[in-house]
């Protein structure tokens, strides 16, 4: 249990009164983030705190200790040594972990699409002895990755058939994804574009790429909103973000930037007060952070969801539903309650794309309803993503209800509510009709 100051801010203070978010059992004292106060203060010399804008974990202190013993907290905190040190053989992850057979060949005779790479602050987080924990079956590969099965694509969503010029995806009539890189820190094994991602080959970060996805943004007066994806964006450096940033600001019709991103769970280091104060000037900007389960909401991610929502940046969650990682109610309530306190909203929950290899991770549909419906009625609504299938084939987002309206009866609906009990509402303005 801990309860103390997690980082103070030197380039941008954060709110007043952030508040007191408990994490993993763990309780974080906000409040004291900041010490602004309205009377003047003398000048001082700024304590080492105030120049080192983090704090480290008990977790991450005790395995940066153990697995890295040479490296300070200085460099531990910097998100350019966690990409450089991130964990990509078999040898470095076997001294973390004790590797089960199924892992170790996985890693040895790995020729699958999507490469490893973990940062040292996820390895961090894993479980150490146990292959099947939640955390550790998202990001080391096992050989069920080379079992390939009935419906499976490389391509499942159809997106390189949706795509005018290379990087853009142009599905829906007043939006884009704009894939910006192939980078990750991180690769999670279930990913939806594991046929582009981690090839090194600087396929998106090529300016005349981007100039090309941009001028056809600019050709395109009905696109209102762009969402900046990949790969990971926030793996950029601050340069070439707001490089972006300010291109797509300056047309006109563009009235809204999002990312997507998964730094805030796997590198929450990148979340500098820099890189904040740079986003915050590309407002109205919005951030979907990528979360699969409750033992990501670690201090140090909390801090950079905090930072990131301070700088006004509204925060809604992505998570990808994963047979035997996050497949129950108790587990997903734990993960949204846990968005909650730290300000991110959730805000989808996707079925699991059929990619190459799959299958391990698929869950049947009626595991993310029955998971719906424990949520829906029993926590706050805010707490309820929608959940989706994103069609096969190229057809865009499906959201999937429980069956909540059951019918008409002389004009009458039936809904049955979230006890499983049934009401009537008088439909008199619809078509009268009954049930068939
Ligand atoms: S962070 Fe996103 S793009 Fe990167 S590997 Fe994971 S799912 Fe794929």
């Amino acid at each position: 249990m801990e309860n103390e100051t997690l980082f103070a801010e030197e380039a941008e203070p954060p709110g007043r009164k952030t508040g007191l978010v408990k994490c993993q059992n763990e309780v974080i004292d906000f409040f004291s983030l900041n010490g602004i106060t309205s009377q003047p203060v003398l000048a001082k010399r700024k304590t080492e705190r105030e120049l080192f804008p983090f704090k480290d974990s008990p977790r991450s202190r005790i395995f940066r200790k153990r697995f890295y013993p040479e490296i300070t907290r200085f460099e531990w905190y910097d998100w350019h040594w966690q990409l450089r040190n991130a964990i990509r053989d078999v040898e470095t992850l076997a001294r973390i972990l004790q590797l089960s057979d199924n892992e170790r060949q996985a890693m040895m005779h790995h020729t699958g699409a999507l490469p490893v790479s973990i940062t040292p602050y996820y390895a961090s987080l894993l479980d150490t002895r146990d292959a099947s924990s939640a955390l550790r079956r998202c990001v080391v590969p096992v050989v069920d990755e080379c079992l390939h099965t009935a419906g499976e694509e490389e391509d499942p969503l159809n997106e390189d058939a949706d795509s005018p010029v290379p990087g853009i995806v142009h599905r829906y009539p007043d939006r884009v994804l704009f894939l910006v890189t192939d980078s990750c820190s991180t690769y999670c094994r279930y990913c939806t574009r594991s046929r582009i991602i981690g090839r090194s080959n600087q396929h998106y970060i090529n300016m005349e790429k981007w100039e090309k996805a941009i001028a056809y943004i600019e050709n395109n007066p009905n696109v209102r909103d762009v969402l900046l994806s990949g790969g990971d964006p926030l793996t950029m450096s601050d340069e070439k973000l707001e490089w972006l940033l300010a291109r797509l600001k300056s047309i006109p019709h563009v009235e809204l930037i999002r990312i997507g991103t998964k730094v805030p769970a796997v590198l929450p280091q990148r979340i500098t007060p820099a890189l904040t104060a740079m986003l915050k000037k590309y407002h109205p900007l919005w951030i979907s952070i990528h979360v699969t389960h409750p033992d990501e909401l670690t201090p140090e991610m909390s801090a950079a969801c905090i930072r990131l929502a301070d700088a006004g940046i509204p925060l809604g969650s992505q998570t990808v539903l994963l047979s035997g990682i996050n497949d129950n109610v108790s587990t997903m309530a734990r993960l949204v309650h846990g968005l909650l306190q730290i300000r991110v909203r959730p805000y989808y929950l996707y079925q699991c794309d059929p990619i190459p290899g799959s299958s391990h991770f698929r869950t049947p549909i009626s595991k993310g309803l029955e998971i719906i419906q424990g949520l829906r009625g029993h926590t706050t609504g805010y707490a309820v993503p929608t959940y989706v299938v994103d069609a096969p084939g190229g057809g865009g987002k499906i959201p999937l209800l429980p069956e909540y309206a059951i019918g008409w009866e002389k004009g009458d609906l039936l809904l049955r509510n979230y006890e499983g009990n049934v009401f009537r509402y008088p439909d008199n303005h619809a078509e009268k009709k009954d049930i068939h």
